[in-house]
């Protein structure tokens, strides 16, 4: 898919060196302390579409009586039918009614955000195998995410035990927002600061432009890592130090 960044995407040569750098560069230590690798988790180590294809295919079967036609064409949802903002999805699918927009908005949002659905995430291809590496080389592994804890903390541990990343054992840890509501980059620039309690920081992975400018700033030696995925719409201007790559794949 091509997107803002395609042009600044590294070469598959270039995104190999750059993972094998990061890896062969977790078992050095920094000043006697392991180093620490931080990952958002939607769009960058995951791939949630298949999540909300889940909920439209569940909005199907509930508009089969009341909108049969509309119900027909969101039941044909797939995964590269899939961008950010559910109200484009749907015209995407076809459904052109403001009012089925707005039912389909609120059917989606009350069931995105719950640790239920997280089950249906599934990993981006090297994802797994690149944090274990990672880890198995002696580097600390930081979930970084805005998923907040009270709705999404279970469901996002089981996901990620269920994929096989590493988690629950040491060097290994998930962090969520304390709220809902709390806005992401605010949020990640305020954990940004905190980060050395765990170690220092080698690299950061993250889907949104604004999140990997936030953490660069905040840790100038590490490598900034921008997943060319999704992200959300009118980004600010990504800062020329960050690396793009669109996949984990070695
Ligand atoms: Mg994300």
């Amino acid at each position: 898919m091509s997107s803002l960044y395609s042009h600044l995407r590294l070469t598959a040569d270039g995104r190999r060196e750059l993972l094998a750098g990061l890896v062969a560069r977790s078992s050095d230590t920094i000043d006697g302390r392991r180093p620490l690798l931080v990952f958002d988790l939607d769009g960058t180590l995951l791939d949630n579409r298949p999540r909300v294809v889940a909920i439209l295919h569940e909005l199907a079967q509930s508009w089969r009586e009341s909108h049969p036609e509309a119900a027909a064409k969101v039941a044909r949802a797939r995964d590269e039918d899939i961008g950010y903002g559910l109200v484009d999805n749907l015209m995407r699918l076809g459904i052109e009614v403001p009012e089925l927009h707005a039912a389909g908005q609120r059917f989606w949002f009350e069931r995105f955000f719950i640790d239920e659905y997280l089950r249906h995430d599934t990993a981006l291809a090297g994802a797994v195998e690149f944090a274990r590496r990672c880890h198995e080389a002696g580097a600390s592994i930081m979930y970084l995410t805005g998923r907040d804890l009270p709705k999404m903390a279970v469901g996002t541990l089981a996901s990620l035990r269920d994929l096989g990343f590493p988690i629950g054992v040491v060097g290994t840890s998930l962090v969520t927002k304390p709220a809902f509501d709390i806005p992401d980059e605010r949020f990640k620039r305020e954990v940004a600061r905190e980060l050395d309690r765990v170690g220092p920081v080698l690299a950061v992975f993250d889907n949104e432009p604004g999140n990997c400018n936030a953490l660069l700033e905040a840790h100038p030696a590490c490598v900034s890592v921008l997943l060319d995925t999704q992200h959300a719409p009118n980004p600010p201007a990504l800062h020329s130090g960050v690396v793009v790559i669109d996949t984990f794949e070695a």
